[in-house]
């Protein structure tokens, strides 16, 4: 049987009862726009996150955009964001009217590296106004080490929390390291709707009443618009659906992270491979499980012939895709270039079984023993 990278049905078959008895309800109230639900949602997603304030908004690209709007950022400003991530960190500051400004990665974590952004700085003197620090894959940012950087030159920080609802550093959760978190509850992620939706998350007052009015038009009150904003509401029947799901997110990511300890521990004896190792004050929520290998198109080709999909995450730094090759060249950011070429992720959501594991992994000894 076919091993799939990610598979959504096992979630929605045990969960339909409970979304259809909520969707009724969201019928039977004709509110589909903001509303009882949002509000709900909103109050219920900041408690989880452990912050003050969150707003639902339209995606995880329109999170990052609007964060960095209700921060000032605009036209002039410059915005350090790391070479490798998914292109919307980057598309949202050009969203803005912002220059990204590309800063290399650390190999083990694949998180931006401080002491690279702490060169940018020197750099881009006076324009950088501002760093995205991503939680790839599900582990947060080194974020003391950007936080010591950022407080330094006076840079905001926004965090792309995408990839690890749920994450903690030091104890503390993602959403609440910096000034605004941006989520995205595409459907496969971490936590997903049944369809787009995304939140900001704030400790302060001031961002989460911006972005309530940015994501609305610009209205404060009905039809009276202070500002020029956009369209990017959480629709109440996604708010619905994500405050069922949001009950089970702490269960489907301890059993994410209770295969990746398996995967560790199978892979262990393997040199061919590296298998991701989370830093001790850091929770990883395991959105991937990425592993590098030198040999990693080979590697991937022969999980596909034993029936086995992977996914690569990202085949391109950023300064390689066609929109965003003005940002850099090749050889300026050396570490983004040379993980872009190893990654691989192996097959993993909660739904999985052990067994499957074991499968993958037996695959993948396979390969490296027979391998010329
Ligand atoms: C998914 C994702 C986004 C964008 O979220 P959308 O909801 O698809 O707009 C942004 N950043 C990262 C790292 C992501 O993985």
């Amino acid at each position: 049987m076919r091993i799939p990278a990610i598979d959504l049905h096992g979630q929605h078959e045990r969960l339909r009862e409970e979304l259809v008895q909520t969707f009724t309800r969201v019928v039977a109230s004709s509110a589909f726009i903001n509303g009882p639900e949002v509000k709900a949602f909103e109050g219920e997603f900041a408690a989880y996150c452990e912050v003050g304030h969150a707003v639902g908004v339209g995606s995880g690209t329109d999170a990052l955009a609007l964060a960095l709007r209700a921060l000032g950022i605009g036209a002039r400003d410059a915005v350090a964001l790391p070479a490798f991530t998914f292109a919307a960190t980057a598309e949202a500051v050009c969203h803005v009217g912002a220059r990204p400004v590309l800063i290399d990665i650390e190999p083990q974590t694949f998180a931006l590296d401080p002491e690279c952004l702490h060169r940018a700085v020197r750099v881009h003197q006076g324009s950088l106004r501002a760093v995205i620090a991503v939680h790839l894959y599900g582990q947060p940012a080194p974020m003391d080490e950007i936080a010591a950087v950022a407080a330094e030159a006076d840079l905001a920080i926004v965090e792309d929390a995408a990839q690890a609802h749920g994450a903690r550093y030091r104890g503390r959760r993602v959403g609440g390291l910096g000034n605004a978190g941006c989520f995205s509850f595409y459907p496969t992620k971490n936590l997903g709707a049944l369809g787009d939706a995304g939140a900001v998350t704030t400790n302060d007052g001031n961002i989460a009443d911006r972005i309530a009015v940015l994501r609305d038009h610009g209205q404060n009150r009905k039809y009276v618009h202070d500002i020029v904003g956009f369209n990017s509401r959480l629709d109440a029947l996604q708010a619905a659906a994500l405050r069922v799901k949001l009950r089970h997110l702490d269960g489907w990511n301890a059993r994410r992270q209770a295969l990746a300890a398996r995967y560790r521990a199978e892979l262990a004896g393997v040199p061919e491979v590296a298998v991701p190792t989370p830093a001790a004050d850091r929770e990883h929520v395991y959105h991937l499980f990425v592993i590098r290998c030198r040999e990693r198109d080979v590697l991937r080709e022969h999980l596909e012939a034993r029936g086995i999909a992977s996914s690569v995450h990202y085949p391109l730094p950023l300064h390689f895709q066609p929109a965003f090759a003005h940002l850099g060249r090749r050889g300026d950011l050396p570490v983004a270039e040379a993980t872009a070429d190893e990654v691989l992720a192996l097959p993993l959501y909660p739904e999985l079984a052990d067994d499957a594991v074991t499968e993958v992994c037996d695959a993948i000894r396979e390969w490296a023993v027979t391998r010329p």
